[in-house]
């Protein structure tokens, strides 16, 4: 008789988990996988999938004005909220299904039921102990929310696709990925919208014209941005709508404060620590270079070992794992130039190091940069402009960091990313003959 009932058990049925299943499964393991909420996880049901349905969704109302110019004359626009969010689940749902079918195909056993790590080979799922040879923590991210005064009152990303009525005013808090794609979001659904971030400019860590072009296409999208602005409470009045103090004596009426302020890893209550395996002091799960914590059958990946927190991270790193197990060598995961999107309006797209980063790291950088009205725009009569950024190792005269604000930004950044990837010189880029007439033709263009 086997010594553990499986080979793998993966918690989390998550882009990560259900990626690294798959992958083991597919290998002949033995894999069961526990999920105590949703198939797909956050991608799936909060993430990625239902946000960018909803991006197409507020990007609408300016295609309906754009469209005027164009000859189209059509009756004003109205937004029908139950319409969206129905839409959205049905998909949602449609895609859970998909995702429970892909496991069942890859004779993956699934089990609906929260986990706990109960041995250093013994997980229990709805009172059953299963054992196996390894264990793959895959439990991804919860919201933060600060302690403040009316936090009971704060929706987060994991409740706003699914909220009862629209709001007309709303308050979006933080300065990252989830608060400008939100702010963008609600703005452009029609809902009067505000954004608070803690310090002078928001989206930390990118380059920073990307970040002024964005705070000034927000603001002409009639976003209010409230920098250096720190929320202390929230009191909810009498009609329902809520009272926002802020710490410099100002308050701000609203019918609905979304909280974006960062996410944490889904540990609690998991067992580990019981287990002896170390977290770090966020939460994260310390892990090495193959995945393993220093329990040495069980193993984590994805948000719940830290950052970058993105899907494709997540399953890379499940695929770089299973291949460790399958080969013994070492997982290979290159961390440098992960391209990434930020779906605000227009979107942002970027791989490799900021100009500040560049410089900071001692590299003589020269810049490329365009800045331009986009050709739908010059008859449309949209003040909503474009910015491309190329930062190049004066030395080396290779690419290390394009930039880009500008309607399809994440579309067009993903052949660079393998351009970088390649090593690229600015010379490479000159040789390259462009697409006319697109906006991306502007990056092989840029003396
Ligand atoms: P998850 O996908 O979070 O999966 C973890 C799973 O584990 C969940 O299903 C959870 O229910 C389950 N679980 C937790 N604890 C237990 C337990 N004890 N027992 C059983 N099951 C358990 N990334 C992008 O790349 N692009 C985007 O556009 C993007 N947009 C995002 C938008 C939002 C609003 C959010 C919140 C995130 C977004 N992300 C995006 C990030 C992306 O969703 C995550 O990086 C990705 O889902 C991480 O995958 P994971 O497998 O680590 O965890
Ligand atoms: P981020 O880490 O991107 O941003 C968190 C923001 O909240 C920061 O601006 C931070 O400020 C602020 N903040 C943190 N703590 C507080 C506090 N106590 N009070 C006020 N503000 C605070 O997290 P998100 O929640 O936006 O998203 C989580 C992750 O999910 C992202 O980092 C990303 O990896 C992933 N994601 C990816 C998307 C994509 O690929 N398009 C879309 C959405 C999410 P400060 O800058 O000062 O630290």
């Amino acid at each position: 008789m086997a010594e553990y009932e499986f080979d793998l058990f993966v918690i989390g049925a998550g882009s990560g988990g259900v990626r690294a299943s798959r992958m083991a499964a597919a290998q002949g393991m033995k894999v069961a996988v526990a999920e105590d909420r949703y198939m797909g996880g956050t991608c799936v049901n909060v993430g990625c999938v239902p946000k960018k349905l909803f991006v197409y969704a507020s990007g609408f109302k300016e295609d309906f004005t754009d469209a005027r110019a164009y000859g189209w004359n059509s009756l004003p626009a109205e937004f029908h909220w139950p319409t969206l969010r129905e839409n959205n689940a049905r998909e949602v749902s449609r895609l859970n299904d998909i995702y429970r079918n892909l496991l069942a195909n890859s004779d993956v056993t699934v089990i609906d039921g929260r986990a706990k790590v109960t041995g250093a080979n013994k997980v229990m799922v709805n009172g059953r102990e299963y054992t196996a040879q390894r264990i793959l923590v895959a439990t991804g991210g919860w919201p933060f929310v600060p302690d403040i005064p009316g936090k009971e009152f704060i929706l987060t990303s994991n409740e706003v696709f699914s909220m009862e009525a629209f709001p007309n005013r709303v308050l979006v808090v933080g300065g990252g990925y989830i608060a400008v794609e939100f702010a963008g979001i609600f703005a452009g659904l029609g809902a009067e919208t505000h954004l608070s971030y803690r310090r002078d400019l928001f989206l930390r860590g990118f380059d920073r014209d990307i970040r002024h072009f964005v705070r000034d296409e927000m603001v002409k999208k009639n976003i209010d941005l409230k920098f250096n602005h720190q929320v202390s409470a929230i009191e909810k009045l009498q009609d329902g709508s809520f009272l926002v103090h802020v710490e410099d004596g100002s308050s701000l009426n609203v019918d609905m404060v979304l909280y974006a302020t960062g996410r944490v890893a889904n540990t609690e209550g998991l067992g580990l620590q019981e287990q002896g395996v170390v977290l770090h002091r966020d939460g994260t799960i310390s892990v090495d270079d193959n995945f393993r914590t220093n329990v040495h059958s069980i193993y984590a990946l994805g948000d719940v070992t830290g950052e970058p927190q993105l899907t494709p991270v997540a399953l890379a790193e499940a695929m770089a794992l299973v291949k460790h197990w399958r080969t013994g060598t070492t997982a290979e995961i290159d961390y440098n130039n992960i391209p990434t999107a930020v779906f605000c309006q227009p979107n942002i797209g970027t791989v490799g190091l900021s100009e500040e980063e560049a410089r900071d790291s001692g590299v003589r950088v020269t810049i490329y940069k365009s800045e331009f009205r986009p050709m739908r725009h010059t008859v449309s009569g949209n003040t909503e402009r474009t910015l491309m950024k190329l930062v190049v190792d004066a030395d080396t005269d290779k690419v290390i960091g394009v930039h880009m604000v500008g309607d399809d930004a994440g579309e067009i950044i993903q052949g660079l990313a393998v351009a970088l990837k390649a090593g690229a010189t600015k010379k490479v880029f000159d040789e390259t003959i462009g697409i006319h007439p697109t906006a991306a033709e502007e990056f092989v263009t840029m003396r």
